[in-house]
Order: structure tokens, then sequence, then C-alpha cells
């Protein structure tokens, strides 16, 4: 039987650090359990309309409020390899499973494929939802299928890569499925042959003041966790969720009339022909670094990491805060280049 626990504090279940409440929740430890909660709510029509949030590490999440609809906080454990094919291992972990943890588990287990990956905070079920990616690698390059529940009907579901819709920080979970369903496990097809990749501006730096042109799969997770470390502020200090915009992805005709603007855009070449802009630029080009609205800032070194201030005002930012900001400089980056900045985390 689930415990429903009331008025529960997300301070520290949000890397933000934003203070405010769920006003139900229950942690999740099973997909029976789940699926047991489903069928105690009395009928089909109250079970579908119930509205419910699943809750992974909280690092993509931006609170604005207490949290109304019954929060679901995955926590379902474990992992182990299930399969394996010609060329792949097939490995499955709980959606609950830190992802770090997780990706160090490989390592340790020689099934490599998942290092460039390291460092990003949250777990193993929130990691499709927006294929996460970083250093070259992004989760659908490795990724082999997963399970979820339907939390209106309570069905069962498994999908493949196809299913899923994968996009540059999208899937089917943030359009479709949008708080639809909870994924209970993630299966990752990692290569039996293993080939690096440091073709990252950073990490090819690294190799070379290193000298070490033909790394191995641990000196990537090492390289990775270090270039993290020194680059990224740490949420523990001062709550953000990385990266609070995605880079946007203009057409060459959009790409000249921004060049037109300022020559200095910083850009590059997509496969289909396309050019992804950074957003980190654009936004430090509208003067924003350092800047910031009540106990809300943008970090004085990365653009892109809106921070929770708190730890220097002694108060910590509300969501409203962070919003505000956000849009204001949604605004600035539009009236200057014509670019409609997308935000990355998920408003709540
Ligand atoms: C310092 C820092 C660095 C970061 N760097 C990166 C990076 O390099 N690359 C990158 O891609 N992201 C990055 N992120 C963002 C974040 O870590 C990822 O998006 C991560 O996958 C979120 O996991 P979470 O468990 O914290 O999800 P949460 O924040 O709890 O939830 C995010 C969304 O996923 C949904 N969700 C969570 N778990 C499940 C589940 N089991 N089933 C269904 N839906 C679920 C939630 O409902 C919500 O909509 C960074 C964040 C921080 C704070």
């Amino acid at each position: 039987m689930s415990e429903i626990e009331t008025n529960v504090p997300l301070q520290t279940y949000n890397t933000f650090g934003i203070q405010a409440k769920a006003l139900q929740l229950v942690r999740i430890q099973s997909a029976p359990q789940l699926l047991a909660l489903l069928q105690a709510i009395p009928d089909k029509a109250s079970q579908a309309s119930e509205p419910k949030f699943v809750l992974g590490g909280g690092s993509n999440l931006v609170l604005t409020g207490d949290v109304k609809p019954l929060v679901l906080k995955v926590e379902i454990m474990g992992k182990r390899q299930v399969a394996e094919t010609a060329k792949h291992f097939i490995v499955e972990a709980g959606a609950g499973e830190p992802w770090h943890d997780f990706v160090a588990w490989t390592l340790d287990h020689n099934m490599p494929g998942l290092e460039n990956l390291a460092l990003i905070p949250g777990t193993v079920g929130a990691s499709p939802v927006q294929n996460i990616g970083a250093y070259g690698v992004e989760l659908q390059d490795r990724f082999d299928s997963l399970d979820y529940i339907d939390l209106a009907t309570g069905e069962s579901k498994t999908l493949d890569a196809a299913a899923c819709q994968f996009g540059y920080r999208d899937s089917v979970f943030k359009h479709a499925l949008r708080d639809k369903a909870l994924i209970t496990h993630v299966r990752f097809a990692l290569p039996k042959v293993w080939q690096r990749e440091i073709s990252y501006a950073d990490l090819e730096k690294l190799s070379k003041k290193k000298n070490e042109l033909q790394p191995t799969p641990s000196m990537v997770f090492d390289w990775v966790c270090h270039i993290r470390n020194a680059k990224l502020p740490d949420p523990k200090i001062d709550g953000n969720t990385g990266s609070f915009f995605k880079n946007p992805i203009v057409t060459p005709e959009q790409c000249k009339d921004i060049i037109g603007r300022d020559p200095n855009v910083a850009f590059y070449k997509l496969l289909d022909g396309n050019f992804k802009l950074a957003a980190a630029w654009l936004i430090d080009a509208c003067g924003w670094k350092g800047r910031g609205v009540g106990n809300a800032g943008v970090h004085p070194n990365h653009a892109l990491v809106l921070i929770n201030k708190g730890r220097e005002t002694g108060v910590p930012a509300t969501g409203g805060e962070v919003m505000t900001l956000a849009k204001a400089i949604q605004t600035s980056v539009y009236e200057r280049f014509g670019i409609r900045l997308e935000i990355e985390p998920v408003v709540l």
C-alpha cells in the first residue's frame, strides 16, 4: 500500500533550491506498487482526470508555486545487463537510479559508451524525456527501449527509439505523453566495439594538452567530469538547472540576417543545412551576464545558466523571479536578434 505524504517541502528535491511544497506526494519504488496505487483511485474516469506530476531528481525543473497535482517521486532502483546482440550489450536501469552512478557502473562493468554523458544530474528515468546530451553524444545514440505506465489507463507499455520521437532536447514525453506516463525502466544498447568520441572542442583540446590522442573510456569519463566541474556551477552551492535555454536552430536565411546584425555571432552548421546558434553568446551580447531579478541571476561566467542567488542574499529565489528574469532575457534577445529563445527546463 502506498503512503500518501502531505505538504512535503520540495526545496531539496529541486536543484534550483526553490521553496515550494507538494500538497500530496507518493514515492514510487516499483511498477506493481504504481499499478496498485492507480487501481486504488475509485473509477477509470477519476483515474484519468486526477492530475499527476512525475518527479525525478528535480534538476530540470522550475517550481512557480506549491505543486497541486499528485507528485509521483520515482525511486525505482536496480541496474543489470539483460541481453546481448552481435554488436551490443543491452543494459537496463530502474528509473530512479542516479544517472551519473549508472554511467560509472557501466564503465566498471566494461560496457563503455555513456562516458561523454557523465556527471549530468538527475535520474535514469528522466534521461529520455529531454534526450539528454553533452560532449558530442545524445541519449538517443545509445538508447534501446523503455517501459512506462500510462497514468490514465494503468497500462504497461514498451517504446523503441522511433516511438520516443527523439529530437534536440525533446521527445514524445514533452508532447503527447507529457504528464501522462511514468517511465519505470530504460534499456541502453552499448557497443561491443567501442569508438571514442572526443571531437567536441573541449575534449579535443584536453586530449592535445595531455598528448593522449587515444584515450580509454575511463579517461574520457574523467576528462568530461574534470571539464564539467571546472565549467559548470555546482547546484549544491548555487542552485541552477544547467542550461536554461535551448540553442536556437535557424535556417541559412535567418543565420545571414543575424550575422548582418552582429558579425561575431557564434554558430555552427548542422548536417541538414540549418545552423545552431549559441544561446549563451546571444544572451551575453545583450549584456545579461551577472545581472538578475530579485534573488535570481544570470551566472557571471555562464550566460546560459540562471542561478539562485540565495547564498549571496540570504533569501532563496522564487520561481516567479526566475521566470521574470527568463522572460526579460527572451525579450532582449528577440528585440536585438529576432530570435525567440526556448526555455529548456520544465516550468511547473
Ligand atoms: C548543473 C546541471 C547540468 C546539467 N547538464 C545537462 C547536460 O549536460 N545535458 C542535458 O541534457 N541536461 C543537463 N541538465 C538538465 C538535467 O540534468 C537533465 O534534464 C536530467 O535528465 C533531468 O533529470 P531529473 O531526474 O532531475 O528530472 P526532473 O527535473 O525531476 O524532471 C524533468 C522532466 O522529466 C519528467 N520525468 C522525470 N522522471 C520521469 C520518469 N521516470 N517518467 C516520466 N517522466 C519523468 C518530469 O515530469 C519533468 O517533466 C543539467 C542540469 C544541471 C542542474
